[in-house]
C-alpha cells in the first residue's frame, strides 16, 4: 500500500466512525503550551494536581515518551449537549463519548499496525498536551473559554491523538477561516462564576467543572457550584459555534444515585474523575446540588432522608446539610 492509499484509507475510517475533525503533524516539542502551563501555575490560576499541570515538560515533549514517533494524528469525536442550560451533569460526562473516542483510537492504531507501522494512542493523558496537538494539527482553535473548538460543533468534542513512526498527511472536516472569538464574548458573560479571566485562560479555583472534582470544599465552593453535580456546560452552550448540535437529554437520576449501592453507582458514573474512586464524592456532589437547587421532588427528599441514616458519618452530614439548605433555597 502506498502512503497516499494509507492516508486515504485512514481518513475513510475516521469519517465512518463519526470523527468531525482530524489533522496531522510532526512530533515536535510543544514549548508554547509548556510555557503557558508554567505561567498559569506561577499565577496560581490552575489546579497543579490536574494531570497536564503535574509535569508540563513531559506533556510538551511526546518524543520523550515515544522516541520512535515521527508523526501524529489528532481526532475530534463529537457529543451532544443538553438544551437545558441548567443541566446538572455536563454533556461529555452524561453521554458516553469517551467510549466512542476509545473505540476510534483503537481502530486507528489497529489500522496503522496492520499496515506495518508502529502506533499508539493517547487521550486525557499527562503525556501530551491535547490542545497543543489539536492546534498544531489545524483542526480547531482554542476559544476564549480555553477549550478547543472545531467548525460546526464548537467545543462539543473529545480529543485524542495517535502517534506513529511515519509522518502522515490526514485531514477530515472543515477549518476555521477566521477567529470567531474576535467579536464575541458570550462564553464570558454566560460563566456563572466569572472564571474566564483572560482570553483562553480559566481560573480553575472558580471553574465549577474543576471545583466539582476536588476532594475538599470550602463553604464558598459549596455555593459556587450551584445545582451542578459533574462538569459545567454553560460556556460551551453559550458558544454560537455548534448550536445546532444540541439536543434534549433526560435529566440525571439524582435520587437514584443517592440510594443505589457503591458498585451500581460506579457502574453508572465510573467514567467520571472521582477522587480516589470513592463513591462518597458523587453522593456529596448530588446532595449539595439538590440542597442548592431546593424544590425537591418526593423521591429526592426520600433519598436525602436515607442519606441522613447512612452508616458513614460524612454521608449523614451531607444529607442533613442538603435538607437544611433546600429549606432555605425554597
Ligand atoms: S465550565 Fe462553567 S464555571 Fe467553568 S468556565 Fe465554563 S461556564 Fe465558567
Ligand atoms: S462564545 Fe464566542 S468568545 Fe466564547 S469561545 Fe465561542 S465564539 Fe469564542
Amino acid at each position: 500500500m502506498s502512503s497516499h492509499e494509507l492516508e486515504l484509507g485512514f481518513e475513510q475510517l475516521l469519517i465512518e466512525r463519526g470523527v468531525v475533525a482530524a489533522g496531522s503533524g510532526a512530533v515536535v516539542p510543544l514549548h508554547f503550551d509548556a510555557q503557558q502551563s508554567r505561567l498559569r501555575i506561577a499565577a496560581g490560576s490552575v489546579d497543579p494536581t490536574h494531570f497536564t499541570y503535574r509535569n508540563p515538560e513531559r506533556a510538551a515533549v511526546v518524543a520523550r515518551t515515544f522516541p520512535w514517533s515521527q508523526g501524529y494524528v489528532t481526532v475530534a469525536v463529537p457529543y451532544l449537549t443538553a438544551l437545558d442550560r441548567e443541566a446538572q451533569v455536563a454533556g461529555y460526562a452524561y453521554n458516553r463519548c469517551y467510549e466512542d473516542l476509545r473505540g476510534t483510537l483503537a481502530a486507528s492504531v489497529a489500522y496503522l499496525r496492520e499496515a506495518g507501522l508502529r502506533a499508539v494512542s493517547l487521550f486525557d493523558s499527562n503525556q501530551a498536551f491535547d490542545k497543543g496537538l489539536a492546534r498544531r494539527a489545524g483542526i480547531g482553535l482554542v476559544g476564549r473559554h480555553s477549550m478547543v473548538m472545531v467548525p460546526k460543533v464548537g467545543s462539543r468534542v473529545v480529543l485524542g491523538s495517535i502517534f506513529t513512526e511515519q509522518l502522515l498527511s490526514v485531514s477530515v472536516g472543515r477549518r476555521f477561516r477566521s477567529d470567531p472569538c474576535q467579536s464575541c464574548r458570550r462564553c464570558v458573560d454566560a460563566c456563572p462564576t466569572g472564571a474566564i479571566r483572560l482570553p483562553g485562560t480559566l481560573d480553575a479555583h472558580r471553574c465549577i467543572a474543576s471545583i466539582l472534582q476536588q476532594d475538599s470544599w470550602s463553604p464558598v465552593d459549596r455555593k459556587l457550584v450551584g445545582a451542578r453535580v459533574y462538569g459545567c456546560d454553560s460556556c460551551i452552550d453559550a458558544c454560537p459555534i455548534g448550536w445546532t448540535s444540541r439536543k434534549e437529554s433526560a435529566p440525571a437520576p439524582l435520587a437514584r444515585w443517592l440510594t443505589v449501592s457503591d458498585q451500581e453507582l460506579l457502574g453508572e458514573v465510573g467514567h467520571w474523575y472521582i477522587p480516589r474512586r470513592d463513591p462518597f464524592y458523587v453522593r456529596r456532589n448530588v446532595a449539595n446540588a439538590l440542597g442548592n437547587r431546593g424544590s425537591l421532588t418526593l423521591d429526592e427528599r426520600r433519598a436525602l432522608a436515607l442519606l441522613c441514616v447512612s452508616s458513614q458519618t460524612r454521608e449523614r452530614i451531607e444529607g442533613l446539610r442538603a435538607l437544611l439548605r433546600a429549606r432555605w433555597a425554597r
